[in-house]
């Protein structure tokens, strides 16, 4: 006697993991693009070295007084830049 087997139908459950893993998460698309804006820690506590070490840096307000940028965040930012191209 022939047998002829169906495969087995998948589960509600490995249907969403398969469409889980082929879409794309806006969230993590959105968190990448935010996050490529920013300098790593490292690169930027660099950048705060040198303006530490220069005359036109207000060390008490943490402001360039060429820019009069505040440089935590400044030196953070990826596409900043020293007025002075110190950095
Ligand atoms: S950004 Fe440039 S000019 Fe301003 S404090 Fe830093 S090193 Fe000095």
């Amino acid at each position: 006697m022939p047998t002829s087997k169906t495969p087995p139908e998948s589960s509600p459950q490995e249907e969403m993991s398969e469409k889980d893993s082929s879409a794309v998460d806006p969230l993590n698309t959105i968190n990448k693009k935010i996050l490529s804006v920013f300098l790593k820690a490292i690169d930027s506590a660099k950048r705060i070295e040198i303006c530490q070490e220069c005359d036109k840096y207000l060390k008490l307000a943490k402001i360039c007084s060429e820019c009069n940028c505040f440089m935590p965040m400044k030196t953070r930012l990826r596409k900043t830049k020293c007025p002075l191209e110190k950095w």
